[in-house]
């Protein structure tokens, strides 16, 4: 079984394949509360309806409409129901569509099970003014985001990482970020770093998000600042 929350086509609004028509599944239930969420509907692990595996395959090839470039996974937090992605991802990839997995990556273990089936992955390393988790937890959760990051680029998926920057995150938190992440995967082998302005709540300003993208570029100079389009244009 599997909760869906929802399931539209729209133009993928975030990250290094913005602009593409895509078909997402999107999954209910997340644990985490990071202060700028914006799919808060979706948080409750009982949001959303359950569908049987068949069904929920049904669902994906009836709302696949032509020239749609990818099926994204996403929530909700995808990986909450890993075992159920996995199997909707496999599904995807027979009928020769590409998969796509948006992920806090909280989980290497959820995540080694999904991968297989994946083909583009954005690895979301959240900062820690995000309240994605308390002060406690939060080297945990940056453990498997890297470990995760580790694993995708070993199996050669096209990688790339995302970090939400608001008005509230601090640049020194965030080079240690860097790294972490720099000093273990070298700049070939992820397809892009996207910084993504908080949207709606406590936007950072230029010269603010620059100071991010200065941080960024000594390591990746394919850095990139990319709002939601989404938002931008109206599309859900
Ligand atoms: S991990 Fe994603 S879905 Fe969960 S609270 Fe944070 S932004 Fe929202």
């Amino acid at each position: 079984m599997v909760r869906i929350f929802e399931i539209f086509t729209s133009v993928e609004g975030e990250g290094i394949l913005y602009g593409t028509k895509t078909l997402f599944v999107r999954l209910a239930g997340c644990p985490f509360k990071c202060f700028y969420c914006d799919t808060l509907d979706a948080l409750p692990m009982d949001s959303g309806k359950e569908y049987s595996f068949e069904h929920a395959c049904r669902l994906i090839e009836e709302n696949l409409q032509e020239n749609t470039y990818k099926v994204n996974f996403t929530g909700g937090e995808p990986l909450v129901q890993a075992e159920s992605v996995m199997q909707m991802a496999k599904f995807v990839q027979s009928k020769k569509i590409p998969t796509y997995l948006e992920s806090s990556c909280y989980d290497a273990e959820k995540f080694s099970l999904v991968l297989p089936y994946i083909d583009f992955i954005k690895i979301e390393f959240k900062t820690p003014e995000s309240e994605f988790v308390d002060e406690k937890h939060y080297p945990t959760l940056l453990e498997n985001a890297i470990k995760c990051l580790h694993i995708a680029v070993a199996k050669k998926k096209t990688t790339y990482i995302k970090v939400v920057i608001n008005s509230k995150t601090k640049l020194e938190p965030f080079r240690k970020l860097l790294e972490k992440i720099f000093v273990t995967t070298s700049k070939s082998q992820i397809a892009g770093f996207i910084i993504q302005p908080s949207y709606g709540i406590a936007e950072p300003g230029l010269d603010n998000l620059l100071n991010f993208y200065d941080a960024v570029y000594p390591y990746y100079q394919e850095v990139r600042i990319v709002p939601q389009l989404q938002k931008i244009i109206g599309a859900p």
